[in-house]
């Protein structure tokens, strides 16, 4: 077994160069056992010029890989890199066939067991690399593309993805292809979710948390959903461009290891922030910031998307500045900047005094 590659700055520049990325088709099959799941990708492409490339996936087992319809040896797949040599310019059609592993770390296609009902749940976390622990990608963050998902599931589950996803029956969903987007924002969570629904400005808006959780988010729905339609509303009066995506879902999550993240159209929040017990008003100012800054990042991150990582700074920076100003204007949280002064500065203070401080670009 070889060891994963991580890719690099230049050859994420090679590739850029070479490949256009054009449609990831996406069949997860969610109905396998506790273990593992079936992901099937077909990837449509452009080389520019005759090369070698690779693509990248982290599987349990590689059934079969064909390009062009020609079967490829799945024996050279080399740690997470699978080989395409001698590329010919021109348009490619490659399908894979994987078997992936669920797990439980929070990274790629998290599976959760509710201690308290015994429900089963699934989400995705794929920022920075883990979509290869979900399905096989060029995964760079400037090869955006359109990605078109189907998800097999019990009926009596609900899938939620980057858009409209609807249940066609017989186990079977199948989410509206998405604009183009990068490969570590696409985002499905499954499960019998408790969802509280709604529509705004004619797009659906939806919060959703496992089923033990229902009373608590039944409490605040109004809350966070006065919130985001606040926010939401604030982001079109200063943003020219209107809001990219086609629906606006937020999950709270078990066993997030961030607080939240920005998956166009399906954000995901741990579920802590699911309030269990009486709170005070700064906790709440704390998760109306959360909700703030993931929206600002539908525009700035997700519609518009760093080349690299060595951006990830300004992504952040921008979307909490956003956050903060915002929620400032646009809701009954206002006084944000002094928390911004309590928390998040000494944050930036503690870190440049580390040994580990550099120069962010
Ligand atoms: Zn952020």
């Amino acid at each position: 077994m070889s060891p994963m590659s991580v890719l690099t700055r230049d050859e994420a520049q090679t590739r850029a160069k070479l490949l256009d990325v054009h449609h990831y088709g996406i069949e997860l099959d969610l109905t396998r056992g506790d273990e593992t799941f079936d992901s099937r990708t077909v990837i449509r492409f452009t080389a520019r010029a005759d090369a070698d490339t690779f693509v990248e996936l982290k599987p349990a087992e590689l059934r079969s890989v064909t390009l062009d319809g020609q079967p490829l040896d799945p024996e050279t797949l080399d740690g997470n890199r699978l080989p395409l040599e001698g590329l010919t310019a021109g348009e490619h059609e490659l399908r894979l066939d994987t078997v992936m592993h669920y797990s439980r770390t929070g990274e790629g296609m998290h599976r959760f067991t509710d201690p308290t009902d015994g429900e089963t749940y699934l989400y995705t976390q794929l920022f920075m690399e883990d979509v290869q622990r979900v399905f096989a990608a060029f995964d760079q963050p400037d090869l955006k593309a359109v990605f078109d998902l189907t998800v097999t599931a019990p009926d009596t589950w609900t899938v939620l993805s980057n858009g409209i996803t609807e249940h066609l029956g017989e186990g079977r969903w199948k989410a509206a292809p998405t604009p183009l987007i990068s490969t570590y924002l696409v985002a499905v969570a499954a499960g019998p979710w408790h969802s509280v629904r709604t529509e705004h400005r004619g797009l659906p808006f939806g919060i959703h948390c496992r089923r033990s959780l229902a009373p608590y988010l039944d409490t605040d729905a109004d809350e966070i959903l006065d919130v985001t339609r606040a926010c939401f509303d604030r982001y079109h009066e200063k943003f020219d461009e209107p809001y990219p995506f086609d629906s606006y879902d937020q999950a709270f999550v078990p066993e997030f290891n961030a607080g939240a993240m920005e998956n166009p159209g399906l954000v995901t929040f741990r579920d802590e922030f699911v309030y269990r017990s009486a709170v005070t008003d700064t906790e709440r100012q704390t998760r109306a910031m959360v909700i703030a800054h993931e929206m600002a990042h539908m525009w700035f991150g997700d519609l518009v998307t760093l080349r690299w990582w060595d951006d990830i700074w300004l992504n952040e920076s921008f979307a909490e500045y956003m956050g903060y100003q915002t929620l400032t204007e646009a809701t009954r949280f206002t006084d944000t900047w002094t928390d911004f002064g309590v928390t998040r500065k000494p944050w930036g203070y503690d870190a440049d005094q580390r040994p580990s401080t550099h120069p962010v670009a």
